[in-house]
């Protein structure tokens, strides 16, 4: 922490049930080598209960806190104050994009844990009593169809920033195709039908905006033109196995 303090004015998104969106305005005094999180937290401790938003670990690994922060996605527990606004400017936090807001900075993240569910890029949880009530019994790794995509997650952010998912919100999107491509596509032609389909890899436009704002280095974006490739060669390999 700095001696230096600075006043800003933390502008945030609000949008509660039958109300309509709108900002609110809260002139603080902060340190620059806090983070966005904690000025937030502070509002909520010091300033307005009602205020409603996610968080957990804050040290980015939950990723939990997503919000956009001047526009921008960021993790905002690792999101010094000193890097996004300056002594007397207006700090904007708002909820992500293309997932819909539950209340204030909190949204839904649903979409995205069930599409990874199905691309097999979560981990498999025991399903069954016995499993749950005998740890002996439960998921083996060494069995897994598939592999965790372990390096992500699950904040949000690269599905926010996405402007192919801002036009479909049936968009498989970054996170979950990156998730396809680590396991590979050979041992299920599901999956090959689920990331070569209409809403798969060919609706990314390549703007890269996902890898940008990552906060766990995935680079979904280099994942989905590999995905692209594995795909045309495994349509490919099926084509002439089909005529030999
Ligand atoms: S790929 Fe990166 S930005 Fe997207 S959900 Fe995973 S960790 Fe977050």
């Amino acid at each position: 922490m700095s001696e230096t303090k600075w006043n800003i004015i933390l502008k945030i998104y609000r949008q509660k049930e039958n109300e309509a969106p709108h900002y609110s305005e809260y002139k603080m005094e902060v340190d620059p080598d806090e983070y966005v999180l904690d000025a937030v937290e502070r509002v909520w401790a010091f300033m307005d209960r009602s205020l409603c938003f996610r968080h957990a670990c804050h040290h980015s690994t939950c990723g939990a806190c997503g919000m956009r922060v001047n526009g921008v996605e960021k993790l905002t527990c690792i999101t010094y104050i000193r890097d996004v606004t300056q002594d007397g400017a207006t700090l904007k936090v708002e909820p992500l994009r293309n997932f819909p807001v539950i209340s204030d900075l909190a949204v839904d993240m649903g979409s995205l844990y069930c599409r990874m569910d199905s691309v097999g890029a979560r981990p498999v949880l025991p399903v069954t009593e016995a499993e749950i009530e005998n740890p002996s019994n439960k998921w083996n790794p060494e069995d897994a169809k598939y592999i965790r995509l372990s390096d992500c997650i699950e904040c949000g952010l690269c599905i926010s920033a996405c402007p192919s998912a801002a036009t479909s919100s049936g968009y498989l999107g970054p996170a979950v195709l990156a998730g396809a491509q680590a396991n590979g596509l050979k041992h299920d032609p599901a999956l090959l039908e689920l990331v070569d389909s209409e809403d798969g890899v060919w609706r990314c436009h390549s703007a890269f905006e996902c890898t940008a704002v990552c906060p766990s280095f995935v680079d979904p974006a280099r994942r989905i033109m590999n995905l692209r490739t594995q795909i045309v060669s495994e349509r490919l390999s099926r084509l002439f196995r089909r005529k030999s």
